[in-house]
C-alpha cells in the first residue's frame, strides 16, 4: 500500500500490483503550464530493492540482476495485458503469452493462512520470492471479479493504470476531469481544424 493506492482508493487486495505498473511513469502532459516529467522508479537493481522494501516485500536481501530484468519483464507484460479493453484481454494471445512468460519465475503455492483459509505464498525465500506477491495479486483480483477494474488511462500522453471504482465499470481515463477532457478538447480541435465548413 502507499500513498498513491491510498488516495485513488484502491483496494489493498491489489495495492501493490496497481503500485508496481505504476513504478513506471509515462506521463507527460502540460497541466497547469508545467509539464510532467516521466520517471522510472525501477532503475537499477538497488532501486528494485528499494521499492520493494517501501511495500514489504523483501527485507535484507538485494535484487540480483536477473531477479531486476525479471522484475521489468514482469511490469511491461502487466501494464501490456492491462492497456487491452477488460473483454479483450483474455483473446490476445500476443499479450497473455509474454504475460505467462514473465510470471513463470514467480512461483507459487497454496498454503493455509489461519482462519481466513487460504492464501498463495511464493515457493522460493530469496529476494525474487517478493515479486511473487504481485503475481498472486494477479490471480486474487482475478478470481474476486476485480481485474477488469485495473485499467491503464487510454490517454496517450497518460498511459497511467488506475482503479475504476465507477459503478458501470466502463471508465477509459484515470481522472476524467483531466485526462477525459483533455482528449475530447483536442479530439474536436482536430475535427475543426479538418472541417471544411469551419471558420477557423
Ligand atoms: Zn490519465
Amino acid at each position: 500500500m502507499s500513498k498513491e493506492s491510498r488516495k485513488f482508493h484502491v483496494p489493498d487486495a491489489l495495492a501493490n500490483l496497481y503500485d508496481f505498473a505504476n513504478t513506471l511513469d509515462l506521463r507527460h502532459f502540460t497541466h497547469r503550464g508545467v509539464q510532467h516529467q516521466q520517471a522510472d522508479a525501477l532503475q537499477d537493481p538497488a532501486a528494485l530493492g528499494e521499492w520493494m522494501r517501501q511495500h514489504g516485500l523483501i527485507e535484507r536481501a538485494a535484487p540480483s540482476q536477473k531477479t531486476f530484468e525479471a522484475a521489468l519483464r514482469l511490469r511491461a507484460a502487466i501494464r501490456d495485458y492491462l492497456k487491452c479493453e477488460p473483454t479483450e484481454r483474455h483473446r490476445k494471445p500476443a499479450v497473455t503469452a509474454p504475460l505467462n512468460a514473465a510470471m513463470e519465475p514467480f512461483a507459487l503455492r497454496v498454503a493455509t493462512i489461519g482462519k481466513d483459509g487460504f492464501a498463495l505464498r511464493p515457493v522460493m525465500s530469496d529476494a525474487q520470492a517478493g515479486l511473487s506477491a504481485i503475481v498472486a495479486e494477479l490471480y486474487d483480483a482475478a478470481s474476486a471479479g476485480m481485474l477488469g477494474r485495473l485499467k491503464m488511462c487510454a490517454a496517450d500522453e497518460c498511459q497511467r493504470v488506475f482503479f475504476d471504482r465507477s459503478k458501470p465499470g466502463t471508465r477509459r481515463w484515470c481522472q476524467t476531469t483531466l485526462c477525459g477532457n483533455r482528449e475530447k478538447t483536442r479530439t474536436y480541435r482536430e475535427r475543426h481544424r479538418h472541417d471544411p465548413t469551419s471558420e477557423s
